[in-house]
């Protein structure tokens, strides 16, 4: 097995930036009565800005180009631009499933932040740069019922929507009416009803789509609860979380998906449908026990566990001891180290179980 050779680096230049207010196309409306400031006031990209305070692992080189959308039209206008000038671009939410390159991004990084939250009697429209712990936060504020397995989910709702986010048995899915999103090709925006939105485990269309599209918005169906019951339920995920998660430490969560028993054996064998009244089985002497995700899997903390790699470190990364699903910044550590642990944890299951694990974390 190859390992990747630790390529660590300490960021210490200063941000050059060339910022205008992100959302200056509002304002070149709101200015109309005084033209001289709409002459100089156009929207322009950052240069040079470190990635790694953008993620959730404070892992990631420069983004040689960066734009916060606030609406629509900023995202439009920043499509625009970074096609003129050829540009690859990459969206980023809130940084909380993403591994970014020491090299960082020589192309654009286009942050969806719009903030607008719209709540209804029994749905709510979301911007897609809202975060998750906000929303559940002020829909439960309206006794609404709906998003308290996502307490403590971190990230925006864009990303929820992307990855379809889940946890507890339950997904982003469950609650989508509606998506918006910016077709980067095509562009235009378009409207999709949840069944067009293709959702499955961690997967949607518009991660088919590789991210050429953006979304931008999505409706939600809630109903009206009992504002302590919510309350309550959103509380013990959080602490579900701070018990079992090393959050003391820059991570991205889940680093693999845990594992279907549809993938582990094939649909109409006997196994599998044993497996499917079972609440355990067992692999090459080791028990697993079956989590609902919400259908059968199990975990792929446990596999990586039962390799013994709880605790493995390499550069300043560590599979963590805590939840060995999660690889842990505990160091200054580059993308490289988390990637051969990565490539570590991969093979080590594969040769003890046969199983192939596939990643949860987005890297570039
Ligand atoms: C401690 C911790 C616990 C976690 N627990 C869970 C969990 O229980 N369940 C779970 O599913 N996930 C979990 N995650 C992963 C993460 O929180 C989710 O995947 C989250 O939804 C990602 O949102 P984000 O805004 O951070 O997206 P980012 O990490 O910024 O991006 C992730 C991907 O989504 C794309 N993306 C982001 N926004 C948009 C947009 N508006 N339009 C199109 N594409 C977009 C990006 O291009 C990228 O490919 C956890 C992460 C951490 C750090």
């Amino acid at each position: 097995m190859e390992l990747l050779k630790s390529t660590r680096s300490i960021q210490t230049e200063p941000e050059v930036t060339t910022a205008a207010p992100p959302s200056a196309l509002h304002n070149i409306e709101r200015c109309a009565e005084r033209p001289y400031i709409i002459k100089n006031y156009m929207p322009k990209f950052q240069e040079n800005i470190s990635l790694a305070k953008f993620t959730h692992y404070k892992i990631g080189g420069r983004a040689r180009f960066f734009f916060e959308a606030k609406s629509e039209k900023d995202i439009a206008w920043a499509i625009k631009e970074a096609k003129k000038r050829k540009l690859p671009i990459f969206i980023l939410g809130a940084g909380t499933n993403m591994l970014i390159a020491d090299d960082g991004f020589n192309g654009l990084i286009l942050r969806p932040n719009l903030q607008k939250l719209t709540i209804k009697k029994d749905s709510a429209m979301v911007g897609a740069g809202v975060l998750m712990s906000d929303l559940v936060k002020a829909t439960a504020a309206k006794s609404l019922s709906g998003l308290e397995w996502a307490g403590g989910l971190p990230g925006t709702f864009g990303g929820a929507v992307r990855g379809n986010a889940g946890c507890f048995g339950c997904e982003t899915k469950d609650t989508i009416i509606s998506v918006r999103s910016f077709d980067i090709k095509a562009m235009k925006f378009i409207e999709r009803t949840g069944k067009e939105c293709a959702f499955g485990y961690r997967h949607s269309i518009f991660k088919k789509k590789n991210g050429n599209e953006i979304i931008v918005s999505a409706s939600i169906k809630l109903e009206k609860g009992d504002k302590k019951a919510i309350t309550k339920a959103i509380r013990e995920k959080i602490d579900h979380r701070k018990k079992n998660h090393p959050l003391e430490h820059p991570n991205a969560g889940s680093i693999f998906k845990n594992v279907p028993l549809a993938v582990l054996y094939k649909k109409k064998s006997d196994q599998y449908k044993k497996a499917l009244h079972a609440s355990t089985i067992s692999l090459k002497g080791s028990t697993f026990s079956i989590k609902t995700d919400p259908f059968p899997v199990i975990s792929a903390a446990k596999l990586i566990s039962e390799t013994g790699l709880r605790g493995v470190s390499f550069g300043g990364a560590m599979i963590s001891p805590k939840h060995p699903n999660f690889i842990v910044n505990v160091l200054n550590a580059g993308s490289p180290d988390v990637k051969n642990l990565m490539i570590l944890a991969k093979a080590e299951v594969h040769k003890k179980f046969d199983v192939q694990l596939e990643e949860e974390v987005q890297m570039i």
